[in-house]
């Protein structure tokens, strides 16, 4: 009988957000596949737990998931976790998974903390329908094509981002987006710092300019997802309508006249044209 491998969610900070069942299988398993074997070689100790550890992360992870495998198919029950929260979700484990159902070997959830999940939770925007788009790329203009791509994406957005790129990352999504979206920055969940940021997406960027704590530790970005009135199917047709009329007006009155027109929002209708504009800046630069 072929083994079993675990994919076992750690706690984002609170240690107490540890599962039963995650002790439970961390404690009984062959080996635990980890990320950083110093890490969670301490995370077991303060649970009273000692797994013999083997690193798997994303410069070896091809060449260990098919030792994994091997160990699977003779037998032996594996465990995988990351530094924190859920593996896989922007970190390790996609190869050895693969691999492993490829091999006909049961993999098996043991669900708990995620970032995004927990951030998303308490963001205060829709849930019913959401995106999650990892980390942006760490270079502006690289992130600017990225978020270009997403501008009419109308589920609620939610990204990984490093405190040292936040500030850039929130101009530049005023920039594409426009500031009048509503966003939360959620960071240091369950930690002692835990604060989560409600505002629009211009009033964020402001904020990140003069809160210096906003910029410290964890965070999680969730946007709300563009509005309706400026999806991919009617986006073609305001946009038709945006360009020609801005060309004689400016973008204040163009919006007052297409709200009034289609009867869609206004904000939506100006962050829309603000866009097109910077679009066709960048474009011709
Ligand atoms: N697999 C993890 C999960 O399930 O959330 C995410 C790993 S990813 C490498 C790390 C990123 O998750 C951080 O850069 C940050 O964006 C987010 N993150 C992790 N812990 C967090 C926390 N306590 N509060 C806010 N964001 C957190």
């Amino acid at each position: 009988m072929p083994g079993t491998l675990y994919i076992v969610a750690t706690p984002i900070g609170n240690l107490a957000d540890m599962t039963d069942r995650a002790r439970q299988i961390l404690g009984q398993v062959a080996v635990v596949a980890a990320e950083d074997t110093r890490h969670t070689g301490q995370l077991l100790t303060s649970f009273g737990l000692s797994a013999p550890l083997i690193a798997l992360h994303e410069h070896n992870e091809a060449d260990r998931a098919d030792a994994l495998v091997a160990r699977l198919v003779a037998g032996e029950d594996v465990a995988l976790v990351s530094d924190a929260g859920t593996p896989l979700v922007s970190d390790p484990g996609y190869r050895l998974v693969a691999a492993a159902a490829a091999a006909g070997v049961r993999v098996v959830p043991v669900p708990g903390a995620c970032a995004a999940i927990a951030a998303l939770s308490v963001a205060g925007l829709p849930t019913d329908r959401f995106a999650f788009e990892g980390f942006l790329p760490p270079k502006t203009a690289a992130r600017r094509v990225r978020l270009q791509a997403l501008v009419a994406e109308p589920r609620t957005l939610v990204f990984y981002e490093s405190p040292h790129r936040l500030k850039e990352t929130l101009a530049d999504l005023v920039h594409v987006f426009g500031g009048s979206r509503r966003a939360v920055v959620a960071r240091e969940l369950t930690k002692l710092h835990e604060t989560v940021y409600r505002e629009t997406l211009a009033a964020l960027a402001q904020s990140a300019e003069q809160d210096a704590n906003m910029l410290r530790g964890e965070c999680v970005l969730v946007i709300e997802g563009a509005p309706a009135s400026v999806d991919a199917g009617a986006g073609a047709q305001v946009d038709d309508a945006l360009r020609r009329l801005a060309a004689y007006a400016p973008l204040g009155v163009v919006a007052d006249v297409l709200a009034d027109l289609t009867g869609l929002r206004r904000n939506a209708l100006y962050d829309r044209a603000l866009q097109w504009r910077r679009q066709a800046d960048d474009e011709s630069t």
